[in-house]
């Protein structure tokens, strides 16, 4: 089958990979991609917010299937406009991106569906911003109602910083703060069945130590050697298929990658938040793990036969995923570096280099074009061995003033990742 992925980033990269390495897929292309998925598929140039386009360029191209990687492009109607061709989109309606797109919505359809996530109100006026933290008390979570790339989330102990948040964006939801390691739990459904993949860790800040202001992430590592017995079957069972249930009730199915992010607190799991999409960086050590088709998988969610589908298969190894990023990142990213050592990086055993923010000037010279320039992922028979390996490749990258976590997954590796015991 022939296969369309829209998007640029390292996570469409990956999905670039995982598909060419189907026996399944015969021809591959992307658009816009970037330097390092134009070596891997024929690339398009295609403004991915102009959803007209993307459906042309499916049709044009006749594909048997379309792949959206990033959320605004969902939001802004891609799957609708590709599915009214005829052609099978994996990727939720505009309607169902809603469950990332506005907090509020996704806290409604929780409340409905009886999802365990942290108390919460809506506001819109300073007046119940005061209210509200003052009955949540610190530390304050503060989040933007719209789409706001993982950046309109401010937790803070200062009651003048989140009210000051919460009054420049206008609606906000304020909701209780949930104390425990958070989880990325990627779930691919064709808006009845739901086919879990592996739990993955993620890390938002931009420095050691959970230091620094958010970013989309800088690192991600997958399996979770601390997650409870019975993790994945109580997320399916208390979040993602009442979730999935209540999106088809209403009439909107979800279609695509449902990514829960949960919370493990001392009186259970929480969601956090939904996204209607693979994690950037986390799926990467997920999917760096897959041994079965990514392509029929994504196909049989697209076309409705998930329940048909053979489960996936996971090595049992441990990937630990590094994000290369640009000085200035994430504030004012400096671009138009020359990246090397990418090859070297790449030879490495069990080491894969993806690229995100990456593009080739006149010479065919990789340069940086983006914050995250570069996710370095290693596969190891343990995190340990993993991070050792990751590391020593992301050291032969050499660009300019670029950084990277060197703690990416040290907790696990130490056995330090405290999960709260339960109580009442
Ligand atoms: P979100 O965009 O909702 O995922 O929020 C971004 C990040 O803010 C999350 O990954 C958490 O680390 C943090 N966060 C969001 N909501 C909460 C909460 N209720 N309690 C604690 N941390 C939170």
């Amino acid at each position: 089958m022939k296969v369309l992925v829209i998007g640029s980033g390292g996570r469409e990269h990956a999905l670039v990979r995982g598909l060419r390495g189907d026996p399944d897929v015969s021809e591959l292309h992307a658009a816009p991609g970037n330097a390092g998925m134009a070596a891997d598929a024929t690339v398009h140039q295609v403004d991915v917010l102009q959803s007209e386009a993307i459906a042309d360029l499916a049709t044009r191209l006749d594909v048997a299937l379309v792949v959206i990687g990033p959320e605004a492009p969902l939001v802004h109607g891609a799957a609708d406009a590709v599915r009214a061709q005829g052609i099978p989109c994996f990727g939720p309606s505009a309607q169902a991106a809603r469950l990332e797109g506005s907090k509020a919505f996704a806290k409604d359809v929780m409340a409905a569906a009886n999802v365990p996530t942290a108390m919460s109100v809506v506001c819109d006026t300073p007046q119940q911003v005061g209210d509200a933290l003052d009955r949540f008390g610190a530390p304050y979570v503060v989040k933007d109602d719209g789409l706001a790339a993982g950046k309109g989330v401010v937790v803070t102990d200062d009651r003048d910083v989140a009210f000051a948040h919460a009054t420049a964006c206008g609606k906000v939801v304020i909701e209780e703060y949930l104390d425990g390691p958070e989880v990325s739990m990627f779930c691919v459904t064709d808006g009845r069945s739901v086919v879990p993949l592996p739990p993955a860790q993620d890390f938002k800040r931009a420095y050691d130590g959970d230091q620094g202001p958010n970013t989309g992430g800088m690192g991600a590592y997958s399996p979770l050697p601390w997650l409870p017995d019975g993790f994945v079957d109580d997320m399916l069972d208390r979040v993602v298929r009442p979730t999935v249930d209540e999106m088809r009730h209403r009439g909107i199915p979800f279609i695509g990658a449902l990514y829960a992010g949960a919370a493990i607190t001392a009186r259970g799991v929480r969601v956090v938040e939904f996204n209607a999409r693979f994690g950037d960086p986390d799926i990467q050590p997920v999917l760096a793990r897959l041994r079965s088709g990514l392509g029929g998988l994504l196909l049989a969610a697209a076309t409705g036969t998930l329940h048909q589908h053979p489960a996936p298969l996971w090595d049992k190894a441990s990937a630990v995923s590094v994000v290369v990023a640009a000085q200035g990142y994430p504030e004012a990213p400096r671009k138009g570096d020359p990246v090397h050592g990418i090859d070297d990086a790449a030879a490495m055993p069990g080491v894969e280099v993806l690229h995100a923010g990456t593009r080739l000037d006149s010479s065919g010279t990789v340069v940086s074009g983006g914050g995250r320039v570069l996710t370095v992922t290693a596969l190891a028979d343990g995190i340990e061995a993993a991070r050792t390996a990751v590391y020593s490749a992301v050291d032969r990258i050499r660009l300019d003033g670029s950084y990277a976590r060197s703690d990416i997954a040290l907790a696990a590796a130490r056995g330090e990742v405290r999960v709260p015991a339960p109580h009442a």
